[in-house]
């Protein structure tokens, strides 16, 4: 295997490596909420509606970016300037230069490892389509690193 998260920087990636660094977690599909007066930035345990909440997927991935218009296309730039992106997300693992973990699957060759070692949103979230939007704020997590 090519280590190219190890040689390149995110912005030299190919669209494809682009698309393997991600880990699957599903955490950035997860709703937040910001607190008006120090803009801090709460997570809530509430999913996306286009997230399979079992498969802890996209269920209309190539057209995202059309159907649900608070989805973010994450690029390069992105990493840096958006503070909501989790700590463990691999972008800005490999951004901060602390390169990918074990259970990472361009490491262990696994993609279901994030999910068992409980390191994905799987089992732990509920889709917006069961939570009405004024009750979010019930719905803050403090799982999301
Ligand atoms: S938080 Fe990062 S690694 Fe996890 S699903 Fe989102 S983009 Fe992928
Ligand atoms: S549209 Fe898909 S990728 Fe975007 S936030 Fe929703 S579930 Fe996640």
């Amino acid at each position: 295997m090519n280590k190219f998260w190890e040689n390149k920087t995110l912005s030299s990636m190919s669209d494809k490596e682009w698309e393997l660094l991600c880990d699957g977690c599903g955490k950035c599909c997860l709703h937040k909420l910001e607190d008006e007066d120090d803009g801090k930035i709460y997570y809530t345990g509430v999913a996306c509606q286009l997230l399979d909440v079992e498969s802890c997927r996209c269920s209309h991935y190539a057209e995202r970016l059309s159907l649900e218009p608070t989805c973010v296309k994450l690029t390069p730039d992105d990493v840096d300037n958006l503070q909501w992106l989790p700590g463990s997300c691999s972008y800005r693992r490999v951004q901060d230069g602390r390169g990918l973990p074990q259970w990472h699957h361009l490491i262990c060759g696994d993609r279901e490892e994030v999910h068992r070692g409980g390191h994905s949103i799987m089992g732990r979230c509920v889709s917006e389509r069961h939570v009405h939007p004024d009750d979010l704020v019930e719905h803050i997590v403090q799982w999301v690193d």
